[in-house]
């Protein structure tokens, strides 16, 4: 401590006191720490009756309501080891001694004093043994989190309005880790990154409450990706397949189509048994509230949670929201649930992390991105998994989006989650206006633990899309100069064409298994070559009505059993060329 004359001590009260007051405060600081002492005073009117006073890290709680809460601790401490006799006697003798030893106690262990505040973050003074990552409470009662444990302070990241806290408020802990409300009941709802209501609908009871860190799944605890978790998008479930408890990245510029594909993915879900989180981070609330609407509409709110950190809010709660959304798709996975989780986006959440880190004066690294970035995700991501059956079965699937910058994938961010996802979905600006929606470049897109999970039937009907592909993609580029093509080559080229368009899909359309099956089916049998290619998109509609209407124990049989065999391939690729030779008659 310095070594000036006099030390300044403040006391808060709501009326200022009297000289005869003041005398005797200044005396009892005197005596109690024996040095001589000025007292302030600061006017406050949240304290209704008595006051505070503050020395340093210490604080003589006086008001009505420190000394009701700390009484009310001591009764309840007092009646939790008493042991109650018929007549209750010694009950009351015991609270008795506990009312008669009671006195105002402050400990620096316990409780600090805030000494700077600003953009949602604190630095506090005292709060010896507070830990990092612990819960610390606030004299307005806003939360916040410990993040920065120094030698002689303490940074504290606020979740809540940083209005009512001053330079020398107090800040108390809690002893718990934060976490989050959970339970069945968030379904269909929409909740800040606290778990509290933001959907207006009323109060949420929850069955439990996590915390919102929480150690990934160990090996031992895990078993391989074996199932899928279809997209109903046939440029993604027939060559980048996703599996239940895999991690599969969405990335590419803005406006690109990629929320387009995560709420695609939830509106497939519908009636099978998964549940759906969507963790917006840094989005525009008009955004969520659009998202949140297309849901009810499709029906799939009410297997869905919403965990919204807007634009609007603060960095600290834009950080913790992809933990506090994993730590509730956490609670159904471990009941043995599918739960599919979207963290929208995470080039956003490094964004707010780099904010926070920079207010809380850490060093900042590559990008201006503090050291652990990296450690940000990757903790994140690893709690995606495919439980094994001994602990129920759950999985938790991941849909993390990156924004990139004029398709640049090498940039810091996106290098970093790439590196910890089983895949990526590249999404590419100029497919996009061109009209090839969903955007998906063929060639860079890849999904690595998916193929195990396909279904049988779409693994079939798929077959060499891919190549196909490629080759069209090749011969593209090398015939675009040459007028005289040969035939083959022609024919190669408006495949390849057709194939493509195939691949195009309206948003909020996903196909049902056996409708993707049926398309690729016959379009890798080349049957659709005779249509033009403007005309494709009405003929899938026609032909995959058709079908519906014509065959429907087939499309039944295929949609169920996951399985189709080669006399099923044959009499589908018959039956699509009479669909084609009724189009062709009816519409050319
Ligand atoms: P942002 O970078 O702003 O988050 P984004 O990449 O998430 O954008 P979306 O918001 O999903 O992109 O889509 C951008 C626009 O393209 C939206 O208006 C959306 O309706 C439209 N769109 C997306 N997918 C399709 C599709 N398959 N067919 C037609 N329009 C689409
Ligand atoms: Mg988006």
């Amino acid at each position: 401590m310095e070594m000036t004359d006099k030390n300044v001590a403040f006391l808060y009260s709501s009326v200022c006191p009297d000289d005869r007051q003041k005398e005797g405060f200044v005396e009892f600081l005197e005596k109690k720490y024996n040095k001589p002492f000025e007292l302030e005073w600061v006017e406050d009117q949240n304290i209704l009756k008595g006051f505070k006073l503050v020395v340093d890290d210490e604080v003589y709680d006086w008001t009505l309501e420190g000394r009701y809460q700390q009484f009310k601790d001591m009764i309840e401490n007092a009646t939790g080891k008493a042991h109650i006799t018929d007549d209750g006697s010694q009950y009351i003798s015991t609270m008795k001694t506990s009312v008669d030893d009671w006195s105002v106690k402050v400990s620096p262990e316990e409780e600090g004093v805030v000494k700077t505040v600003g953009d949602g973050i604190v630095t506090a003074s005292g709060l010896d043994s507070a830990q990092y990552g612990e819960v610390v409470l606030f004299e307005s009662g806003v939360k916040g989190m410990v993040q920065d444990l120094r030698p002689d302070e303490l940074g504290i990241i606020l979740f809540g309005s940083d209005k009512e806290i001053t330079e020398g408020s107090r800040v108390r802990r809690t002893k718990k880790t934060a976490g989050i409300p959970v339970g069945d009941n968030f379904l269909g709802r929409v909740v800040d990154a606290l778990g509290n209501p933001i959907d207006g609908l009323g109060e949420i009871e929850a069955d439990d409450y996590r915390p919102v860190e929480t150690p990934a799944p160990g090996i031992l605890d895990r078993q391989p990706v074996n199932e899928p978790m279809n997209t109903g998008l046939l440029a993604i479930d027939s060559m980048f397949p996703i599996g239940r408890g895999q991690r599969e990245l969405i990335i590419g510029d803005r406006q690109t189509g990629k929320t387009a594909i995560a709420l695609d993915t939830m509106l497939n879900q519908k009636g099978k048994d998964v549940i759906c989180i969507y963790v917006a981070i840094g989005q525009k609330a008009s955004s969520i509230a659009h998202l949140v609407g297309t849901l009810r509409k499709n029906d799939a709110m009410k297997y869905t949670i919403i965990v919204a950190a807007t634009a609007s809010d603060s960095a600290p709660l834009q950080y913790i929201s992809p933990y506090a959304g994993t730590a509730m798709g956490e609670y159904f996975m471990n009941k043995g649930k599918d739960v599919l989780i979207v963290y929208d986006d995470l080039s956003k959440h490094a964004i707010a992390y780099r904010a926070m880190s920079l207010l809380l004066e850490r060093s900042p690294g590559r990008e201006a991105y503090p050291g652990d970035v990296f450690y940000l995700h990757s903790r994140l991501l690893e709690r995606s998994a495919h439980l094994s059956s001994e602990k129920g079965g759950g999985s938790l699937t991941a849909l993390p989006i990156v924004e990139t910058q004029a398709g640049d994938v090498s940039a810091y961010i996106p290098t970093n989650i790439i590196s910890i996802t089983d895949g990526q979905i590249f999404l590419e600006s100029d497919l996009f206006f061109s009209g090839q929606r969903p955007a998906v470049n063929v060639g860079l897109s890849v999904s690595r633990v998916g193929g195990a999970a396909q279904t049988k039937a779409m693994k079939k009907a798929a077959g060499s899309i891919r190549l196909d592909l490629a080759q069209y993609r090749e011969m593209e580029v090398f015939t675009q100069f040459s007028s005289d093509l040969d035939d083959a080559t022609k024919r190669q080229l408006t495949y390849g064409q057709g194939l493509m368009r195939l691949l195009r899909q309206n948003q909020n359309n996903p196909l049902k298994l056996y409708e993707q099956v049926i398309t690729l089916v016959s379009a890798t049998a080349g049957i659709m070559i005779e249509i033009p290619i403007e005309k494709i998109t009405e003929f899938r509609k026609f032909m995959l009505e058709s079908f519906a209407s014509d065959e429907a124990a087939l499309c039944r049989r295929i949609e169920e059993t996951g399985k189709f065999s080669d006399d099923d391939k044959d009499y589908i690729i018959e039956k699509a060329k009479g669909y084609v030779d009724t189009f062709i008659k009816k519409n050319l």
